[in-house]
């Protein structure tokens, strides 16, 4: 089965071609700058990388670009449109309605739409994805795989907010969570390395967004992002736990609009508010060059993860495994250096030579005496995505 992966943005398209149940990539690239002056398409196979740049009005003209490409006589890896059996589509929110993945419905599209203020940057433009690809690909099965859906086992004590009953019972306001795909993916790799289905495993995804699940017997028990993806750790522009009184004290007594303080804590907090920059890699250099405020955010940063760790690990009775990912987690040897320092008591203990290889891929990373096994795992949501496509359609057919 040939299945077309898409991750839509507001101004951008991922996507990856993917021959299921061998995993082959068959093509990928990205389409950036949808709608600006100058928009950016890559494509790339096997045996070519092609990038171009030229003008992409909108969504649908980007992703009519990309099949052609795909179906180039020169390029392309298809010889018909209808070759493609599948488009499995990121879903980023599937609120209370759309807790698995989905064959796409007007129906489905519908409850996708009444969730646009829950996740204003992610639903509105993966709709667009989904609309745009019935077009170009009408004789695809569309599918919706949620990154919502696997944290739907999180149970009612971890998921509920002590507020009053009826923002549960008639609002839905809950913890949802948040890069599910992720962490279903590297947690289900980790499981098959430690030959235990049963390991308890603490996965965490560090890149621009950050979150860590509690999984115990393969299954998300407990996450730190909540009903938005504000919550928990501190994250590239996103600010991680605040006390609400803050809110309420900007609001109040600053005069700032909710609106307002709602853009200071998703896009001017987290690294950039601390140091400038969003990107860990100038945050890095510049602790290591003695800036304070750079050196203090990657403290700051290190010491909410560990204290998820303590509090997932006490929910979880103990830890088999710890799992890095994302852009940070899977390259940032000092990361992962300073979260595993001083976490003895918890029986992990860091192989410092094993950290600091620059390997691509996954690997083990802990001592041969550490009673807790720590994993750096690559992410692959579009894989992900592709095989819970491909499964749902075979038990379709
Ligand atoms: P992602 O959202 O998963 O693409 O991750 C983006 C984040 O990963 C950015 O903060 C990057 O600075 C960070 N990152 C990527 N490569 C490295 C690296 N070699 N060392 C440290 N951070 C990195």
């Amino acid at each position: 089965m040939k299945i077309l992966v898409l991750n839509a943005g507001s101004s951008s398209i991922k996507y990856q071609l993917i021959l299921l149940p061998e995993k082959t990539i068959i093509a990928q690239g990205l389409v950036e700058r949808i709608g600006e002056k100058e928009g950016v398409i890559h494509y790339e196979t096997d045996s070519v990388e092609f990038e171009e740049k030229v003008f992409i009005g909108d969504h649908k003209k980007g992703l009519e670009r990309v099949a052609t490409l795909l179906l180039d006589s020169k390029i392309g890896v298809i010889h018909e449109a209808d070759e493609i059996n599948a488009v499995g589509h990121r879903v980023v929110h599937g609120g209370h309605k759309l807790v698995s993945t989905t064959l796409i419905t007007d129906e489905v599209k519908g409850i996708i739409r009444t969730l646009f203020n829950l996740a204003p940057l992610h639903n509105p433009p993966n709709l667009i994805g989904i609309e745009v690809a019935e077009k170009v690909f009408p004789k695809a099965s569309q599918v919706a795989v949620f990154d919502t859906a696997f944290h739907q086992s999180i149970p009612e004590v971890a998921h509920r907010y002590a507020i009053p009953n009826e923002f549960y019972e008639k609002e839905h306001i809950r913890v949802y969570g948040f890069h599910g795909t992720s962490h279903q993916f590297v947690s289900k790799k980790a499981l098959v390395l430690l030959n235990n289905p049963k390991a308890r495993i603490i996965s965490i995804h560090l890149g621009n967004g950050c979150s860590m699940t509690a999984i115990r017997e393969g299954k998300s028990v407990d996450h730190s992002l909540g009903f938005g993806p504000v919550n928990g750790l501190i994250m590239g522009t996103r600010s991680g736990d605040v006390d609400p009184s803050v809110i309420f004290y900007m609001e109040q007594n600053l005069g700032y609009s909710s609106e307002e303080v709602s853009t200071i804590f998703q896009k001017r907090s987290g690294m950039l508010g601390l140091t400038g920059s969003n990107d860990l890699r100038d945050i890095e250099r510049a602790a290591l060059s003695g800036d304070r405020m750079a050196q203090l955010a990657l403290e700051m940063n290190v010491y909410r993860i560990k204290k998820f760790i303590g509090s997932f690990a006490a929910i979880l009775n103990g830890i088999d495994a710890i799992v890095f990912t994302a852009g940070i987690g899977e390259n940032s040897v000092l990361i992962r250096q300073m979260v595993c320092q001083d976490l003895t008591f918890l029986g992990l203990d860091l192989d410092l030579e094993k950290n600091q290889k620059q390997i691509k891929g996954t690997r083990f990373i802990e001592s041969n005496s550490s009673k807790v096994k720590i994993l750096v795992i690559p992410t692959n949501e579009e894989l992900e995505i592709a095989e819970q496509t491909y499964t749902l359609l075979k038990t379709k057919v």
